[in-house]
C-alpha cells in the first residue's frame, strides 16, 4: 500500500528506493489567497500528475519499493516550481508552496545520500513537440548533442551526470545516448527518444535540456545523485489512463536496467 501526505500544495512519497520523482507542472488547484502570476509560462504540463502516481505505483509493483516523489498540485498560474525564487512566484504567499517542494527534495536526497551512497533524480514534464519523442534532458542542448564524439565528451562537466562515471560500467558517450542510456532503453520498448541510439539528437531542434530542478539537484555540482528531466510527449504517454499506464511500465523497466548499468544498483535485491 502506497501512502502519501499532502502539504501546502505538496504531495509528498516517502520513499526507500534510491530515486527521486519530481513532478513540478501537473498541478491545477487554484487557491484564491495566492495571487495569480501575470508574466511568464503558465502551461500545465497535462497528466504528469498522474502520470508519476502510476510510475509510483509501477515501482511498488515491481520492486515492493517506493521512491520518493514530489508532486506539485497547485497549479503553475501561482507559482512556477521549476525555476528560480525572482521569477517564480510574484505574491510572497507562493513562497509556502515552493519551499515544501525544494525542501522535500533536499530532505529526500539526504535520506538517500545516508541510506546508498548514491542515488538517481527525475525531474518530470510535458511537451507537445511536433514529433512526440521522448526528451532526456541532461543540461546539455541540442547544438552539443549533435557534436561529434570527442567535442561530446567534454562536456561531460556540464551536465547533470557530471558524477556518473564514479559507479557505471560505461563511459559519458554511452551513458547519455549508448544501447544502455535511458533514451534506447525507452526506444527499446517502442517510446522513441533522444537521445538515443536512434535518435542522437533533434533533427528539427525541438528539444528540452533541462532546468532549474535539473541544474539544482543532479550532479553539476556535485555529490553522488544524478539528475535526467523528462519530457513525455502527449500522445501515447500522457493522453490516456491505458497509455500512462503503458509508460509508467516501459519507464519503470528501463530505470531498473539503467540502475544496474550505471549504479551497480538491482533495485529489486536491495535492502533499504
Ligand atoms: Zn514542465
Amino acid at each position: 500500500m502506497i501512502r502519501s501526505t499532502t502539504k501546502h500544495y505538496i504531495e509528498f512519497f516517502d520513499g526507500n528506493l534510491p530515486i527521486i520523482l519530481s513532478a513540478p507542472h501537473g498541478g491545477e488547484e487554484m487557491p484564491s489567497e495566492i495571487k495569480t502570476r501575470t508574466s511568464g509560462v503558465f502551461d500545465k504540463d497535462d497528466f504528469t500528475l498522474e502520470l508519476t502516481k502510476d510510475i509510483i505505483e509501477e515501482f511498488y509493483n515491481k520492486t515492493g519499493f517506493t521512491p520518493y516523489g514530489i508532486i506539485a498540485t497547485i497549479s503553475r498560474k501561482k507559482v512556477d516550481i521549476n525555476r528560480e525564487i525572482y521569477e517564480a512566484y510574484e505574491d510572497e504567499k507562493a513562497s509556502i508552496p515552493y519551499n515544501q517542494f525544494h525542501h522535500l527534495i533536499k530532505s529526500s536526497k539526504e535520506s538517500i545520500e545516508k541510506r546508498f551512497g548514491k542515488g538517481l533524480y527525475i525531474d518530470i514534464h510535458g511537451q507537445s513537440h511536433p514529433k512526440g519523442y521522448l526528451e532526456f534532458g541532461y543540461l546539455l542542448d541540442n547544438d552539443i548533442l549533435k557534436l561529434h564524439e570527442t567535442e561530446l565528451k567534454e562536456n561531460q562537466d556540464k551536465s547533470s551526470i557530471r558524477t556518473l562515471n564514479n559507479f557505471s560500467q560505461e563511459g559519458f558517450i554511452d551513458q547519455l545516448r549508448g544501447p544502455h542510456s535511458l533514451g534506447s532503453l525507452m526506444c527499446n520498448h517502442g517510446f522513441d527518444s533522444i537521445p538515443s541510439v536512434k535518435l542522437p539528437y533533434a533533427s528539427d531542434g525541438n528539444y528540452f535540456e533541462g532546468a532549474y530542478d535539473t541544474i539544482r539537484y543532479g550532479s553539476l555540482n556535485g555529490g553522488n545523485i544524478s539528475g535526467i528531466q523528462i519530457e513525455f510527449p502527449y500522445l501515447g504517454c500522457r493522453d490516456t489512463k491505458e497509455n500512462r499506464k503503458q509508460c509508467a511500465k516501459a519507464f519503470v523497466d528501463s530505470i531498473l536496467k539503467f540502475m544496474i548499468i550505471h549504479f551497480q544498483l538491482d533495485l529489486k535485491k536491495i535492502t533499504p
